[in-house]
């Protein structure tokens, strides 16, 4: 099947913006930097899963799925998006959970809630006490067993409910990236632009995968430069694997091998990039969540974004990316995340006091 020949639906909007960030191209000093606001696909708040959601909702929509069922983390970006396709094209939204249901609701779980989602949490805590060889399967078997039962439960109400991998990451979903590249080449074309880097989060990898096989399948003028968002991610033989279903399936004609990959996770004589770990709390990458809002007025996220940034600046700081060779940061949305609980409370020690500050004064009558 042709990529070009597949269909999709239409959940947000693609052709979202290309801006120079002036201020920030400023402030480092290493030449003309961009960004593509994939953060701006309209749908629930924005974000990367839109683009996948595009293919993923004309399938279900094609094979005559009446729910769309998800999995992530308390915080799924991706399930607050396929929560809001599911919504606007008349399908059932149903999120699977993984952890602890939490005590106060924030962030994406109240989009989620007004959306009218079902919510199933699956809370393997209890495995964290079984012998540490043990607690994958353990996790893996209950999540396995659960997913099945919440489909009989729909199915016995006459729902067809299509399961969706964490992430959004189907070869079909990736289609969407493949797609983004045409679109990043017109409009560095119309707009004059010259970047040899495109910056992008690795995180269940569909978005990296589906960029780098349209980099190469489209001949983009710049390389893919991808950057875990966790210390624990995903093994790059599975991307290649991935990357070469992408290329079998829409004959893209390409092989990929492991060394035309390139990560950058940081860690030698700068600080890892993907923080302490997943959707965890940390300072260093709140520093330049602020860096971007106070020259850019752009939102980053605490999970994903901001880890790449952290990535780009440094990157362009130790020459990485060579100054002068314009570099393309992908914004792949996320900012709700600046509201849940965790990242709130760890904000309130730098950017909030009972003392009165310099930039936070209270004036009593
Ligand atoms: C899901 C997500 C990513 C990572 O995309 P993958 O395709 O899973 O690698 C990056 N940023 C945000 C905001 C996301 O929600």
């Amino acid at each position: 099947m042709k990529i070009e020949n597949l269909k999709k639906a239409q959940v947000g909007y693609v052709n979202t913006p290309l801006e120079k960030m002036s201020a920030l191209s400023e402030a480092l000093g290493k030449g003309n930097l961009y960004i593509k606001r994939d953060d701006m696909t309209g749908l629930a708040l924005g974000g990367n899963k839109a683009r996948k959601l595009d293919y993923i909702v004309q399938f279900a929509l094609d094979n005559g799925y009446t729910a769309l069922m998800t999995f992530g983390g308390v915080q799924t970006n991706h399930g607050r998006l396929t929560v809001a396709a599911a919504v606007r094209f008349g399908l059932k939204p149903i999120l699977v959970l993984k952890g602890a249901k939490p005590d106060y609701m924030s962030g994406n779980l109240l989009l989620d809630r007004l959306m009218g989602a079902d919510i199933y949490f699956v809370d393997t805590t209890a495995a964290d006490k079984l012998p540490e060889e043990q607690q994958a399967a353990a996790k893996k078997k209950f999540l396995d067993e659960c997913t099945e039962k919440i489909v009989a439960q729909y199915e016995a109400k006459g729902e067809k409910v299509l399961n969706i991998p964490i992430g959004g990451q189907t070869v079909i979903g990736s289609a969407g990236y493949i797609q983004a590249i045409p679109e990043i080449m017109r409009q560095m074309k119309e707009q004059n632009i010259q970047a040899k880097h495109l910056v992008v989060g690795y995180g269940s990898t569909g978005t990296f995968a589906g960029l780098w096989a349209g980099a190469k399948y489209y001949h983009a003028p710049f390389e893919v430069i991808g950057i875990p968002i966790e210390p624990d991610y995903r093994p790059v033989n599975e991307t290649v694997d991935f990357i070469n279903e992408l290329s079998r399936t829409f004959e893209l004609g390409f092989t990929c091998k492991e060394e035309d990959l390139h990560l950058e996770m940081g860690g030698e004589g700068s600080d890892f990039y993907g923080g302490v770990g997943y959707n965890e709390p940390d300072h260093t990458t709140q520093s330049y969540i602020e860096m971007l809002a106070k020259t850019e007025a752009i939102f980053a996220d605490p999970c994903y974004t901001g880890k790449v940034l952290h990535g780009f600046v440094d990157l362009l700081e130790r020459g990485v990316i060579p100054a002068g060779d314009g570099a393309i940061l992908m914004h792949t949305g996320g900012a709700p995340g600046l509201w849940t609980k965790e990242h709130l409370d760890s904000m309130q020690e730098t950017y909030w006091s009972d003392e009165t500050t310099d930039h936070v004064c209270v004036m009593k009558l």
